[in-house]
């Protein structure tokens, strides 16, 4: 299924990401997440690709895996950088093969042991590439930054960018991380002064583990607000209590912006039911209210 169609009817999307698993027991553990996941009935789910292809084979693999053993539709993540465009030719030709009719379209950061310079600066080459080559046989998506991201000069300017995305064909945007809704509902409504008006999919990152998760804020440029750094931090050796704050956050976080009118949620897992489904079991009602 075309993930495009289905946002197009104005409905609500449910998504989870995941990465594809380095080894058996990695896989086993994937296994075990979707078969707890899989009965919210998600619209899709997705897995990462490491900037570079050091995932390539690897992503290929779970996407293969994921598409034959739960029958979901499954978006694979491509990067451009530092690959050339025979390379990523060939990557589409073979997911087309597989069936696969939708993939998020992402520039990525080069890795530092990989300096080749590719045919992409930017992820809207690789958006074009998609729609020269496959026309319409893939629906694409991209990332969105309501921070701005780290590279930008601004906001506004990121915005521009996103917009280039857009007008190059791709159909629907997924937010990095953010911890407070702030900065979505700002970035929505700039959104809507350029006249963007493509679905937006919120990037919901549960907070279970609080180094890693400064980690990855730190990485992206994710405000961590200071109460809930407050509150994390007096309790970051107790697993279980980091667990129960973080998701808690969470789930306030989410009831708000289902009481603004969000598109969808896509859950990045890191691989784990737990906390997904603490959130969607809290928000259930509403959650179900609003899918089609
Ligand atoms: C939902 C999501 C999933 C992700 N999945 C992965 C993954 O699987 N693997 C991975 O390696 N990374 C992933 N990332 C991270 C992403 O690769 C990085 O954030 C990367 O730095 C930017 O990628 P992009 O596609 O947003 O790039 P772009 O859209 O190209 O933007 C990058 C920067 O360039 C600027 N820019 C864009 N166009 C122009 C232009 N024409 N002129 C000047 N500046 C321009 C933008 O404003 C921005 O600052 C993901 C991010 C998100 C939000």
């Amino acid at each position: 299924m075309k993930i495009c169609d289905y946002l197009r009817e104005g409905n609500f999307s449910l998504s989870f990401e995941f990465f594809p698993p380095k080894d058996q027991k990695g896989k086993e553990q994937l296994e075990r997440t979707l078969e707890r996941l899989v009965r919210y009935r998600p619209n899709f789910v997705s897995v990462t690709y490491g900037a570079g292809g050091s995932t390539r084979e690897r992503t290929v693999e779970t996407v293969g895996w994921i598409k034959e053993r739960f029958g979901l539709t499954v978006m694979p993540h491509l990067t451009c950088v530092a690959h050339d465009e025979g390379e990523v030719l060939e990557l589409l030709r073979l997911y087309e093969r597989m069936g696969v009719e939708n993939v998020l379209a992402l520039r990525g950061d080069r890795p530092k042991d990989n300096p080749k310079e590719g045919f992409c600066r930017y992820a809207v080459d690789l958006v074009r590439l998609i729609k020269r080559e496959f026309g319409d046989r893939f629906c694409v998506g991209v990332a969105c930054y309501p921070e701005g991201h780290q590279e930008a000069k601004s906001l506004e300017e990121d915005v521009e960018h996103l917009k280039e995305k857009l007008e190059a064909g791709a159909e629907f945007a997924i937010t990095q991380m953010f911890f407070d809704n702030e900065y979505f509902f700002r970035f929505r409504d700039l959104l809507a002064k350029k006249g963007i008006e493509a679905p937006i999919l919120v990037g919901v990152m549960p907070i279970t583990n609080f180094k890693q998760i400064k980690k990855f804020a730190d990485l992206c440029g994710a405000t961590i607000p200071l109460d809930l750094a407050r509150k994390l931090s007096e309790v970051q050796d107790k697993p279980e209590e980091v667990f129960k704050v973080g998701v808690e956050y969470a789930i306030r976080q989410c009831e708000e912006l289902l009481d603004h009118g969000v598109d969808g949620f896509h859950f990045y897992t890191l691989n784990r039911p737990e906390a997904t489904e603490a959130i969607i079991e809290a928000l259930r009602d509403k959650i179900f209210s609003v899918r089609k």
